[in-house]
């Protein structure tokens, strides 16, 4: 059964962000079930998920009430689009629930409307035509350029990859498109001078930004687009005063900003909403992964007033609004989404994150203080990053970026799910939002544990 599961896995299915080579000769990893925190494989052999998947299960996997919710929408109305004025009860009920909790639970009364999609790339694809369509109607269709953040991720579709700003993603497919710039992510431990603090990094990073801009010419710039906690570019909280500096100057030269919220949003800063933690004030706000958990794909593109009055304004003349998806308020899809913030709400999902966050961080800084390839530990809620360095003294990495690949596999070996980021090096930890304070603990000793049955290779790593 498994041998044939794996050969024809290797014979049929082409892989997403995967090595061809390498899924051809170790075979695909296969996970059977999930339930809470932990998933099983093939094999029968348990995992702590501390990446909650691709940093979406939040509420965990497995639970009854969002399966029968998806089961009752799929017997009640399978389908229904949007298009044309068309709708359905759970995308209308959705959209409603959704644009009162981001205004209220994220200080942002100023949001409009919501447009659905089904993933995060779509989201911010579906962002960048708004921006673009935006500044046609209002008479400034020079105003363009869009800039995003080197080590950035937005996803994979054309521009949404081309805002992605790794160039890992980029080398194979001619991207990123023309028009979008970008500038250094906040990375503090990585980018700050000697003697820096982390409020004179944070206003060079803002100057930088503002010399791009005067540069480029502002009447050219169209938005700025980030994601309140940079995710897969190497969980990089914003320091102190990036935000307050970035807004700022946005505002000065007329700049719409884009937030990208799919792997922050819904609790997993602490908070249930980056927006809100970070004091952000958006023009555009793009959620998904939490918003169903990962049961159902799910986006969402929050519109505020500032663009919404002008596209509704100009619909007269303009005709139709013509952007969308077949699956754009998929009925069954926001039934799951319901069904999880029904989960969120009534079981307080997000309330105890921050301290859960805390506990993780404070023990893994504890547990590893004496690792000799450890070279930061930071975090923002249940977002973590482990970063590996071959000499922390000197922040030199290892050739290749082998360090932190070689820890996860360890990790996984002990029975912990984490992930090797692409562009920094990078163990990220993530786990559902529900996971128990055992739970965590267990999965810190067995992550410490592999961290440190890694050593002998990371040391011939090091010195290679
Ligand atoms: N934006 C951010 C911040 C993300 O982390 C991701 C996915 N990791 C995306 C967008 C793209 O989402 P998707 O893979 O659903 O297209």
């Amino acid at each position: 059964m498994t041998d044939n599961l794996s050969a024809k896995d290797k014979r049929s299915l082409f892989h997403a962000v995967s090595s061809i080579a390498d899924t051809a000769s170790s075979g695909p990893f296969v996970l059977s079930h999930g339930k809470g925190s932990t998933v099983t494989d093939e094999h029968g052999r348990d995992y702590i998920d501390m990446g909650a998947g691709l940093w979406c299960v939040n509420i965990g996997y497995g639970r009854d009430e969002v399966a029968d919710a998806v089961a009752q929408a799929t017997r009640q109305l399978s389908f229904q689009h949007l298009f044309g004025g068309a709708a359905s009860a759970p995308a209308i009920e959705l959209a409603d629930r959704l644009l009162t909790l981001f205004r209220e639970r994220a200080n942002a009364p100023h949001m409009a409307r919501v447009f659905f999609g089904s993933s995060g790339s779509d989201a911010n694809d579906t962002a960048y035509k708004m921006v673009l369509h935006y500044h046609n109607l209002i008479g400034k269709p020079q105003k363009k350029k869009v800039i995003s953040r080197h080590g950035a991720y937005h996803g994979l579709t054309y521009a949404a990859g081309s805002l992605t700003g790794i160039p890992a993603y980029h080398k194979a497919f001619d991207m990123p498109a023309h028009g979008v710039l970008h500038v250094d992510a906040p990375h503090y431990y990585r980018g700050a001078m000697a003697g820096e603090s982390e409020a004179d990094f944070a206003a060079r990073m803002v100057a930088q930004l503002r010399d791009t801009i005067e540069r480029e010419g502002p009447e050219t710039i169209a938005a700025f687009w980030a994601e309140p906690v940079m995710g897969t570019g190497g969980v990089i909280p914003p320091p102190q005063g990036y935000f307050e500096g970035v807004q700022q100057l946005l505002a000065q030269h007329d700049i719409l900003f884009v937030a990208d919220e799919v792997i922050t949003g819904f609790g997993r800063t602490g908070e249930w909403f980056g927006t809100g933690r970070y004091d952000l004030k958006p023009d555009i706000v793009n959620l998904a992964k939490g918003l169903t958990s990962a049961y159902q794909p799910l986006s969402a593109t929050i519109v505020g007033d500032r663009i919404w009055d002008v596209l509704e304004g100009a619909s007269a003349q303009h005709g139709a609004f013509m952007h969308g998806f077949t699956y754009s308020g998929h009925p069954v899809c926001c039934a799951a989404a319901l069904a999880v913030l029904d989960i969120m709400e009534s079981e307080s999902i997000v309330d105890p994150v921050a301290a859960k966050g805390e506990r993780l961080l404070a023990s893994l800084k504890q547990r590893l203080k004496d690792h000799p390839f450890v070279g930061d530990i930071r975090g923002a809620g249940l977002m973590v990053a482990i970063e590996y360095l071959a000499d922390p003294a000197t922040k030199r990495d290892f050739a290749g970026m082998a360090g932190h690949k070689i820890v996860a596999a360890h990790v996984r070996e002990e029975g912990v799910l984490s992930r090797a980021l692409p562009w920094m090096p990078v163990t990220s930890l993530s786990p559902p939002l529900v996971i128990a304070d055992a739970e965590l603990d267990e999965a810190i000793e067995r992550y410490a544990k592999g961290a440190e049955r890694a050593l002998p290779q990371l040391e011939s790593a090091a010195s290679a």
